[in-house]
């Protein structure tokens, strides 16, 4: 979370100002609650430059409701649904869609262990697909699609759970896009959807409420009590990118962070960048050291240097540093003297 955000939000904790009353306590069917519901919505178009003809949805459930409702609400009978499978999430996306009908890997690199994207002549669509569902940043593995693949005229999903907000995004390219908030746009607990109007009518009437778009849209995200309090966090981080100069602005930043330690990584053949180049993530930098001794060593004096969180994810090992929009420069720079010195060590 970016630090101005916390600090507004502890100053507005207790009583918002000309209010009276915390966050916490309003009524979501209250005047303040709607006009932060409506401001954050506002503010994620202008931020993303949304047209008219797509809702901006708040649900919960996290993406991996997502997983579920996409193809519940997409996946009409006898059709298939595509899937480019990148990484762990993207496998789960498709597992999750199997159950519900028929689902095609329209590409995989996991026989490369996901350390790369497909290319376009590896992508083998179904003509007519319900939809192609894509990761736009495979957080595990480092790898990030610069530009969403080409899919003709086939509904494009997305999952940028890890990567949304932190560049500019063309939603037009774009059916539904869907992603957690807690990466880039705020606390755990709210999943922001953004949905083209005309999929709204493929959602059967007699999908569970809970669980259809179309509810939700018609209802303005409020068909039951939204997560109000990660809502308005949500809306204090897009004003703050707003306030930063937007979606192209916050790119310039996270392209300088992730160059930064992607320059370290390969200065010398000490430390080996796990994802291709051509596939590198601007948000999870991700690499190894030459033996796990070293790995484990380098996330122990790491931390007594205040730095945490560098372990790979369990599934991979390795060092992972996640540099999501809230991360400094300086933490990055913090980073690269660290890796320079422990190198010098133990080269
Ligand atoms: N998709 C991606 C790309 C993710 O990184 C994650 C979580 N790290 C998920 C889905 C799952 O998100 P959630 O925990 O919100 O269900």
């Amino acid at each position: 979370m970016p630090l101005p955000v916390l600090e507004q939000a502890e100053r507005e904790l207790v009583s918002l100002p000309g209010v009276g009353m915390s966050m916490l306590e309003v009524s979501h069917r209250s005047k303040i609650f709607e006009d932060v519901l409506a401001r954050a919505q506002a503010d994620i178009r202008t931020l993303a430059g949304i047209p008219s003809n797509y809702k901006v949805l708040f649900l919960q459930g996290g993406a991996s409701l997502q997983f579920t409702m996409v193809p519940m609400n997409l996946l009409t009978a006898g059709a298939t649904a595509d899937y480019l499978v990148t990484g762990v999430w993207a496998s789960k996306a498709a597992d999750e869609a199997r159950k519900i009908g028929k689902v095609h890997v329209a590409a995989t690199t996991k026989a490369e262990h996901f350390t790369r994207l497909p290319r376009a002549e590896e992508i083998a669509l179904t003509p007519g697909a319900a939809y192609v569902h894509m990761t736009s940043n495979n957080t595990i593995y480092g790898t990030e699609w610069k530009t969403p693949p080409d899919v003709g005229d086939l509904p494009l999903v997305s999952d940028t759970s890890s990567d949304m907000f932190s560049r500019p995004i063309d939603v037009s390219r774009h059916a539904l896009i869907y992603a957690g908030a807690q990466k880039n746009m705020g606390p755990a607990g709210v999943t922001v959807v953004i949905i083209r109007d005309d999929l709204l009518a493929r959602s059967a009437p007699s999908l569970p409420s809970m669980l259809s778009y179309a509810v939700h849209a018609e209802n303005g995200s409020m068909y039951n009590t939204p997560p109000v309090f990660a809502i308005y966090l949500l809306g204090l981080v897009v004003r703050w990118l707003l306030n930063g100069g937007g979606l192209e602005s916050i790119a310039v930043a996270n392209e300088r962070k992730a160059s930064k330690l992607y320059a370290e990584i390969d200065r010398t053949g000490f430390y080996r960048g796990t994802a291709q180049k051509d596939s590198r993530s601007l948000m999870n930098i991700t690499f190894r050291l030459p033996s796990e001794e070293l790995e484990k060593q380098f996330v122990k004096e790491a931390e007594k240097d205040g730095m945490d969180g560098l372990k790979g994810h369990r599934s991979v090992g390795g060092i992972r540093a996640s540099i999501y929009n809230a991360f400094p420069e300086e933490g990055v720079d913090a980073l690269t003297s660290f890796m320079r010195e422990f190198e010098r060590r133990n080269g």
